[in-house]
């Protein structure tokens, strides 16, 4: 089985909200997203008005020089956003909820200040993003949310002119960068988005100029998609994570991934893909923290397209870097020329060591 982006490029319908989400809809303040429901005004305040703990003393209007992306950590956007229209709650709020759907709900109006960070001093300059709906699987992180996620805070970064800076791939600085994690903001106080977001996709995405040609490709197979366990390999279950709470970089990308001992003879765990797009890609394998990981897992890819194939072998170190893509390669590039490609990724039974070889997930991204 080929996974393409054939099924998952098509322009999407536009976002639809839900309509028990917005029983009211007024214009939002930006254009990237659906309609402006208001926030219980516990959960924000206005600078320049009465002084609060929160918001005062703070002039307006106020500077607005970054993004917080965060993630609910709770199953139902729904029922979140009628929660926040409705009753003061915590007091927490975001400007932005962004649903699997690409469907954008703000919250509190861009002047406001919303209280989304965790302390007064994070929230004053910055725009804060909710997305859905929990931060323990990957599978709310769609196409479309990030893709609208992306669009929203492109414009929110061209109508204040501050620049574009992602914390861990700009700047280690945490004070200086523009789009940030709530867990790289306020370190140790909180998990979202957690390690399932994947910023580097983002951040093409935030550098997109907007055209189909230029679009930013992803496509993430999980090993466990194959309908059978090959011969030789355990399946192994990802640890319960509980609602509320976000993965850590021990947990594996998908439900279920993949062990098995090296030997000369077993087979492989085959991932295969459909590039149609034209353009430069790279692949990377994500792999969960396991006791006794293979230091040399073996890892062939074979790219099949006009003018002749493309292969590259890979050995990665599995006791380490857990729980985030890793490249094959430094990383190893292919080009997908107009007629398109096929490409096919073995995680080899026959690599050297002695450690459980892992497979888990498989991404492939377009880099150029
Ligand atoms: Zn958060």
């Amino acid at each position: 089985m080929y996974l393409s982006e054939i099924d998952v490029l098509g322009e999407p319908a536009p976002a639809l909200c839900p309509a028990d989400a917005t029983p009211v809809c007024d214009p939002p303040d930006s254009e990237a997203a659906n309609c402006f429901r208001e926030a219980h005004p516990a959960r924000w305040c206005a600078p320049g008005t009465a002084a609060s703990a929160t918001c005062g003393p703070l002039a307006a209007p106020r500077p607005i020089e970054r993004a917080v992306i965060h993630t609910i950590a709770n199953a139902s956007m729904t029922a979140i956003v009628n929660r926040t229209a409705t009753v003061a709650g915590s007091g927490t709020c975001a400007h932005y909820y962004v649903f699997r759907n690409g469907c954008i709900v703000q919250m509190c109006r861009e002047a406001n200040v919303a209280f989304h960070a965790g302390a007064p001093v994070l929230n004053r300059n910055s725009i804060g993003i909710e997305h859905a709906d929990v931060c323990n699987d990957p599978a709310p992180y769609t196409r479309e949310l990030y893709e609208r996620s992306a669009a929203l805070v492109r414009d929110i970064r061209i109508r204040y002119a501050f620049p574009l800076r992602v914390f861990g791939i700009h700047t280690a600085n945490r004070n200086d960068a523009t789009v940030i994690a709530h867990s790289d903001i306020l370190p140790g106080h909180h998990g979202d988005p957690g390690p399932y977001w994947d910023w580097e996709y983002y951040t093409r995405l935030l550098q997109w100029d907007g055209r189909a040609a230029s679009r930013p490709v992803r496509l993430t197979s999980l090993a466990a998609l194959n309908p059978t366990t090959p011969t030789g390999w355990d399946a192994r279950r990802r640890p319960a994570i509980g609602a509320d709470h976000c993965a850590t970089t021990h947990h594996s990308y998908g439900s279920t991934f993949w062990r098995a001992r090296p030997n000369t003879a077993g087979n492989d765990v085959v991932s295969r893909f459909r590039l149609s797009m034209p353009g430069l890609y790279k692949i990377s394998l994500w792999w969960p923290r396991i006791d006794g990981a293979n230091h040399q897992t073996m890892v062939d890819v074979e790219v099949q397209k006009a003018g002749g194939p493309a292969r590259a072998r890979g050995i990665l170190d599995q006791s380490r870097r857990f729980g985030r893509w890793n490249d094959i390669g430094q990383p190893f590039t292919f080009d997908v020329p107009a007629d398109g490609a096929r490409v096919t990724v073995h995680i080899r039974r026959n690599s050297p060591g002695r450690g459980w070889i892992l497979a888990d997930a498989v991404r492939v991204l377009r880099v150029g």
